[in-house]
């Protein structure tokens, strides 16, 4: 285990801004939205999200800022713990939490977002830590510094798709291959589209999200498919396997951050909202949302189901 439970409270205890933002994360509004009897959304409302939210950020997953995760620009308070196994990235605390305890994963040097060489190490920082779900946002669709190389991690046990598995597996997914190391489903009737891996073996789990990111850009012609993809990943201790979420992604935002007045929501649903754990910095988005918006928005950001079906059998026949 490494030691960030500590390490988080030598910064909250220094550190006044995230001090307080945690206070805020432990006292936000929430309400949570059924859909059937299986598929759990739950909203909540973070104004200290507009920053993360409303990123200036191209459909290229471009930015025109100074880096804030660079060593050389974190406020003085932070501090960054090193991690186990390796030594290209570090831990810091995230001033602007969504989860009782929320961390930023950054690589120690500058360079942009990618996620196919970094997979091994996700695995095996989501078993160091298997308190937390860590996660990665590609560039184009969620990350707010694409620039720079970074996975973050959250508490378990606030993410629906996490908190609630596997009771939503049953009616939320179907089997679509099993080996002897890892199973792989699809969702189905859970909003969003995208697969279920399960693995007693990181590597297992890693062999399948590689082809299911390569069969994702053929299918779509894209070059950089890892940039387009949202990633979760957890360990359970007790039953010894890993579970991961992977969402391909067609849309940054949805059409609704672009309309103008009443019909304006500020979103821009990553990793985060994908496993159900919706977050709307705007009160009046959080007060206003519809179930019928909600679902529209799941729908134009993620891929299609055929598409989603197309890459499904693919994987199988890969598999045979
Ligand atoms: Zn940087």
């Amino acid at each position: 285990m490494t030691s960030h439970r500590p390490f988080f409270e030598r910064q909250l205890a220094v550190w006044p801004l995230a001090r307080q933002n945690y206070e805020s994360q432990r006292q936000a509004q929430f309400r949570d939205m059924w859909f059937g009897s299986h598929c759990r959304i739950r909203l909540i409302c973070l104004p200290a999200r507009i920053g993360s939210s409303s990123a200036r950020i191209t459909a290229k997953g471009e930015v025109d800022r100074p880096c804030f995760l660079c060593s050389h620009r974190l406020p003085p308070e932070q501090q960054a713990l090193p991690l186990p196994g390796t030594e290209d990235f570090h831990l810091l605390v995230n001033p602007f939490p969504v989860f009782p305890q929320h961390y930023t994963i950054p690589a120690v040097c500058h360079r942009p977002q990618a996620l196919l060489s970094e997979l091994d190490l996700m695995f095996s920082l989501a078993r160091e830590m298997d308190d937390l779900v860590v996660f990665y946002n590609g560039g184009r669709c969620g990350a707010s510094a694409p620039d720079h190389q970074h996975f973050q991690a959250g508490s378990k046990g606030f993410m629906p798709l996490q908190s609630d598995y596997p009771a939503w597996k049953d009616q939320g997914s179907r089997l679509l291959l099993q080996t002897v190391e890892s199973r792989v489903y699809v969702l189905k009737d859970m909003l969003r589209t995208g697969w279920l891996i399960e693995s007693s073996t990181g590597a297992a789990a890693v062999r399948q999200i590689r082809s299911l990111i390569g069969l994702f850009g053929q299918q779509v012609g894209e070059d950089s498919p890892d940039s387009l993809v949202n990633l979760l990943v957890w360990y359970d201790r007790e039953q010894e396997g890993f579970a991961a979420l992977l969402f391909p992604r067609r849309q940054h935002r949805p059409s609704c951050f672009y309309a103008q007045g009443a019909q304006q929501r500020i979103t821009s649903p990553a990793s985060v909202e994908m496993s159900g754990y919706y977050i709307f910095p705007r009160n009046s988005d959080y007060e206003q949302i519809s179930p019928e918006e909600l679902a529209r928005i799941y729908t134009e950001v993620c891929l299609s189901e055929k598409d989603i079906e197309a890459i499904s059998l693919k994987l199988r026949g890969l598999m045979q």
